[in-house]
């Protein structure tokens, strides 16, 4: 699993680079390692080689990987679409859910929040290109969704996440995450302390950097090209 190990590193001087250029501080980047679709050895192989967050997308795939890693003490990231009745699941198991875009989501993680556990943290992901197949709130329901998500005691809001349309020029690519961004230091400016943007991938997170990502979700890039997914 040594080429784990050389990606990490590569992934991780990319993203440092990228800080660099952007005239930010080191470290003001999180890598979330994404999972999905990869066997709990090749979380293991990170997490060996120091990575500690990983991301999922599946409820049903990630569930076994969690507890054959629970001595590993890593920190677990949901980012994939997120039905009603894999809420329980996710608010159980689950540090992190970035994938929030609707507050009847958001009552269903706080309630089945354990009171054992902290806070569950959360990201609202926002359809910043307006797209209509696409998951996220609207930018014009985001502030209404925020609120409301604030106010649930068992959930802390950190951010926002959005997944940007593709195939565009490097332009649009700035000014998706560039847009992210200015809905984040809006929500900032109404007197919510966010402090996560979760936005850049394998192929895009320089960008992402520029532009004020404080967390990049990186999983071909480490972990080698997914199968075609069948879920
Ligand atoms: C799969 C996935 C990623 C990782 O994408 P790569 O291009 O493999 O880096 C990031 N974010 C989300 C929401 C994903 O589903």
């Amino acid at each position: 699993m040594d080429t784990v190990k050389s990606a990490l590193q590569a992934v991780q001087a990319r993203i440092a680079t990228a800080i660099q250029a952007a005239g930010r501080e080191p470290g003001c980047v999180e890598l979330l390692a994404v999972s999905k679709t990869f066997p709990a050895a090749a979380v293991a192989a990170a997490a060996n080689a120091g990575q500690r967050a990983f991301g999922e997308s599946y409820v049903q795939e990630a569930l076994p990987k969690l507890a054959a890693l629970r001595d590993l003490s890593l920190t677990w990231h949901f980012i994939g679409p997120l039905q009603r009745n894999k809420t329980q699941a996710v608010a159980q198991h689950f540090d992190w859910v970035h994938s929030v875009d609707r507050l009847i989501i958001a009552q269903r993680l706080n309630d089945a929040r354990p009171a054992s556990m902290p806070p569950l943290n959360i990201c609202l992901q926002v359809n910043i290109s307006e797209e209509t197949s696409k998951s996220g709130v609207t930018p014009a329901g985001l502030s209404a969704l925020a609120h409301a998500v604030a106010a649930l005691p068992r959930l802390r809001l950190r951010g926002l996440m959005a997944i940007p349309r593709g195939g565009v020029d490097t332009a649009t690519q700035h000014a998706q995450f560039a847009r992210l961004r200015a809905l984040q230091t809006e929500l900032i400016t109404l007197d919510m302390p966010l402090d996560t943007l979760s936005m850049g991938m394998s192929d895009d997170l320089e960008i992402a950097i520029a532009e004020g990502a404080t967390l990049v979700r990186v999983g071909s890039a480490l972990f080698g090209t997914r199968p075609i997914p069948t879920h």
